[in-house]
């Protein structure tokens, strides 16, 4: 969930007004380009594959999308490699690209099972969030902590880790209790923690590189009703009150809006209330608005805080009523590249401080909201919440901006802090420094190699991460 606020983006017209008045508009920074596309085929004819944002790019020898466990396990065998699973291509790092052969799992998608005393349910990988999300209530089943976006496939998502906010809440892989995969050698392996129990550890947020998951079993909860408040207040009060607040909601996270002080603070709670109506979603006027700012008013960083203060001041909190799965996930139709790390919590505030305070410093460009979410603790091997609370930090950059101050500002920071980063968004990480931040990184990667003796799921990027194990 982005800044979502109507009212804010009617007020953007009083900025335009000042900023008219005032002569500003002249220094408005020039609409920017497109990034270059890359050709949409390679000399050899194969098409192009491209992620999310446009920055990972590849132009696999092969696709394939099998219908079955046994076709997958077959082509496993058989398909020139690297073979790379992709879930929707929302990985900011290349984690996907293979010049070999590219598996979705389009036609393994769905529910194929549930228990309704226990609230689990089995699904296909390849099923998306938001299919899932809507089959889960349909059983009167939901996962109580969700992503921003509900795009990915359940088994890409768990793959990298991807995670809602919450103190009581893991990322998604925390509740998966068992699953099934296809092995680099083509065999077909069921994991819990009674069966291949390491490589349940391992293979649970396992990248694509333990194998290719087929099913996932999740431990959901009974499916509820939740309230969303949404509210603007400053930076400082939000700091101050973060433990308090991290307490009192079930989900909740804050975004820091760039050069303004302030942040807006949303929260999510379960009520028998019944659902209220939702206006339009406003987020992506919100985040022009917010763009427009700064290309109006990003010479002077004062003034720019001074109008946007302005501007939201006297906004109306926002409050509504749905089912949470329909309310915890929203869209993105603003692309960005993104770096976010998941660091000690004790750790969050004061490294959120750093990172506003080099921004706001040298980068005047900076527009998107930095976000900030709380995630409990797990013990999957390559987790990056495991064992310790953890509180999260992202930094977005707009898709046309340069993004290189994510690695030369915001990165510096995270690390210094004890931060992991997130596995599918944007870091310049080596195999050293996994094995520094993960006790049993070692052990991973030993089974890794187990599993997939010939490296068949390992592309150049992987090969770094795991290979000289
Ligand atoms: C707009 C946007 C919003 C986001 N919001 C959040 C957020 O709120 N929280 C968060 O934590 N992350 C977030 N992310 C990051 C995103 O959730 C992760 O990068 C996620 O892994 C993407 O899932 P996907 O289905 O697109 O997988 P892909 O990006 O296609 O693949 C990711 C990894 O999963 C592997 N994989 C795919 N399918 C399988 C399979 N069947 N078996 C084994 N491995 C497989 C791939 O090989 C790859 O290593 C966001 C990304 C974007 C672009």
């Amino acid at each position: 969930m982005m800044v979502s606020r109507r009212s804010l983006f009617l007020g953007m017209a009083g900025v335009a007004a000042v900023a008219g008045a005032g002569g500003w508009a002249a220094s408005r920074v020039g609409v920017q380009p497109e990034p270059p596309a890359p050709p949409g085929q390679d000399e050899a004819g194969r098409l192009l594959w491209r992620n999310w944002s446009g920055i990972q790019t590849a132009y696999p020898a092969q696709r394939a999308a099998p219908g079955s466990e046994g076709e997958l396990a077959a082509l496993v065998r058989t398909a020139p490699g690297p073979l790379r699973a992709v879930g929707s291509g929302h990985s900011f790092m290349p984690l996907v690209p293979t010049p070999g052969t590219l598996v979705t799992l389009d036609r393994m998608t769905g529910l194929i099972s549930h228990d309704k005393a226990t609230s689990t349910a089995v699904a296909w990988g390849g099923t998306r969030l938001a299919d899932l999300g809507a089959a889960l209530a349909g059983i009167g089943q939901e996962m109580p902590n969700l992503p921003d976006i509900n795009k990915q496939s359940l088994a890409g998502a768990t793959a990298t880790g991807t995670h809602g906010t919450g103190a009581t809440l893991p990322a998604l892989h925390g509740n998966i209790t068992a699953l099934r995969l296809v092995t680099g050698r083509g065999d077909i392996l069921d994991c819990d923690v009674a069966r291949n129990a390491e490589l349940f550890q391992a293979a649970r947020l396992g990248l694509g590189a333990f194998g290719i998951v087929t099913q996932v079993t999740l431990q959901n909860s009974p499916l509820k009703r939740v309230e969303r408040n949404v509210w603007l207040q400053p930076l400082e009060q939000t700091l101050a009150d973060w433990p308090r607040l991290h307490q009192a909601h079930r989900n909740i996270e804050f975004y820091y809006l760039p050069f303004t002080d302030m942040t807006a603070v949303i929260t999510h709670d379960e009520t028998d209330e019944p659902a209220t109506v939702r206006p339009p979603a406003q987020d992506n006027e919100a985040l022009l608005d917010l763009k427009k700012l700064r290309d109006w008013l990003g010479w002077s960083p004062a003034l720019r805080r001074r109008v946007a203060r302005q501007v939201m001041s006297g906004l109306e909190p926002e409050r509504v009523v749905d089912e949470s799965w329909r309310l915890l996930s929203n869209e993105r139709p603003v692309r960005f590249n993104e770096m976010e790390f998941h660091l000690p919590l004790e750790a969050q505030v004061g490294a959120l401080q750093e990172v506003i305070a080099a921004i706001e410093g040298q980068r005047n460009d900076v527009f998107f909201p930095i976000e900030a979410r709380i995630v409990a603790p797990d013990d999957a091997w390559l987790s990056p919440f495991q064992g310790r609370m953890t509180g999260s930090i992202a930094v977005h950059a707009y898709y046309k901006d340069q993004y290189d101050f994510l690695y030369q500002l915001v990165e510096p920071i995270m690390r210094r802090h004890g931060g992991r980063p997130h596995w599918g968004k944007l870091n310049s990480l080596k195999r050293a420094d996994f094995a520094a931040l993960y006790p049993r990184f070692n052990d991973a990667a030993e089974l890794r190699r187990q599993m997939d003796p010939e490296g068949r799921f390992l592309n150049d990027y992987l090969r770094g991460v795991f290979a000289d194990a």
